[in-house]
């Protein structure tokens, strides 16, 4: 079928939805090696920076899979206001991944399938109805199973960016070979800061430089509900800030050229052979003056650099996706660091790095 006759794929609302912003991977003290960080610390602080959901991810293995009766049962596990995620750290002799959930499910059967074959882990993973992405995917502990049980990849872990720079080359080895894995971010902290001195631990000074929030994952959700929260990780209305408080990015299409954006960032449609508009937003911004740098990368290659600046912090670029074959843009924002109070080492660790967008993608096999 030619391209121009193709149907187009439904694409939901741009302006029927939030965003919301929360952290994906922080352990509490469910966890061993944690220390001074109980969930009502995680709550409050998440709750004190503003955050509208959080999932904590504590290692499985600590627990023999049994989270529910652990992490997910303490007392302290509850909040009127902020989001919980129910979810674990997946940790495997193959590496470790995070499961997102809406609800409560049976994370002991994922627990216990963990050294079978991809194929058998893959049909438990189907039956829980989870979402499952990749931890790490570059450092220690690499997610060592097959992408194709995942719905995202874990592209920025930690406030550390430069451990980062192997998961981009794999995110768009996976991205060009026609998987539409959503990127996000997840601090992983551990450690909590202390509440008398008497508590520090050698791993203290870690909650000054990475805790909640270092980095900020943003959903397009399209109601505040956790299933929501879930729902656009796995569409990809996901971008990445490298704190609360740093500038959004907001990726956008405009298809027909009109003036009206038509798709964002996580969403698939046709090419049809003419070109398409792109602008991208930096939602946030606090500094009026400050300068951002776009860099704008296409099917894993550079694409082109362009300056955001101004009180609008918008950039544009036209460009025409081939209708022969896949194509995706992703943006990377580079400038000033923005400061994060409440984790003040964290600034001067994360360097330049503001923020990651998803990609848009044109001609994708939605049945993949
Ligand atoms: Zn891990
Ligand atoms: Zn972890």
């Amino acid at each position: 079928m030619a391209p121009a006759q193709r149907a187009a794929l439904p694409v939901a609302s741009l302006s029927n939805g939030m965003w919301l912003k929360g952290d994906l991977h922080v352990h509490s003290r469910h966890s061993n090696e944690s220390s001074n960080n109980p969930v009502r610390k995680i709550i409050a602080f998440s709750r004190s920076v503003g955050m509208d959901y959080v999932c904590i991810t504590d290692h499985d293995n600590h627990v023999n899979g049994d989270v529910a009766h652990h992490t997910w049962a303490d007392p302290e596990f509850t909040s009127d206001s902020l989001l919980l995620l129910y979810g674990a750290e997946w940790t495997t002799t193959r590496g470790h991944g995070n499961v997102f959930a809406a609800k409560p499910y049976d994370h002991q059967r994922l627990f216990d399938v963990r050294d079978q074959r991809d194929v058998a882990i893959g049909v438990v993973k189907k039956d829980l109805g989870i979402h499952l992405s990749a931890n790490h995917p570059s450092g220690k502990d690499h997610f060592g199973y097959s992408y194709d049980l995942l719905e995202s990849l874990e592209v920025w872990n930690s406030v550390l960016w430069s451990k980062n720079e192997n998961a981009m080359m794999i995110w768009d080895d996976m991205l060009s070979s026609g998987r539409k894995l959503t990127g996000r971010g997840g601090s992983d902290a551990h450690h909590g800061v202390p509440d008398t001195p008497a508590q520090t631990t050698a791993n203290s000074k870690q909650a000054t430089a990475n805790y909640v929030g270092t980095p900020t994952t943003w959903v397009f959700a399209t109601t505040r509900t956790p299933q929501a929260v879930v729902d656009a990780l796995t569409n990809g209305r996901v971008s990445i800030s490298s704190n609360p408080f740093a500038p959004r990015v907001e990726f956008y299409a405009d298809l027909d050229r009109d003036g009206t954006m038509d798709v964002m960032m996580g969403d698939n449609t046709p090419a049809t052979g003419q070109p398409v508009a792109f602008r991208v937003q930096l939602a946030g911004t606090t500094i009026p003056t400050d300068e951002y740098t776009i860099r704008v990368v296409k099917n894993g290659a550079p694409f082109g650099t362009f300056p955001a600046h101004g009180q609008t912090h918008t950039a544009e670029f036209t460009d025409t996706p081939a209708t022969d074959g896949r194509t995706y843009y992703r943006v990377v924002v580079e400038g000033p660091p923005t400061a994060y109070p409440q984790v003040p080492q964290a600034m001067a660790l994360n360097g330049n790095m503001v923020g990651l967008s998803n990609p848009i993608y044109f001609n994708f096999d939605p049945n993949f």
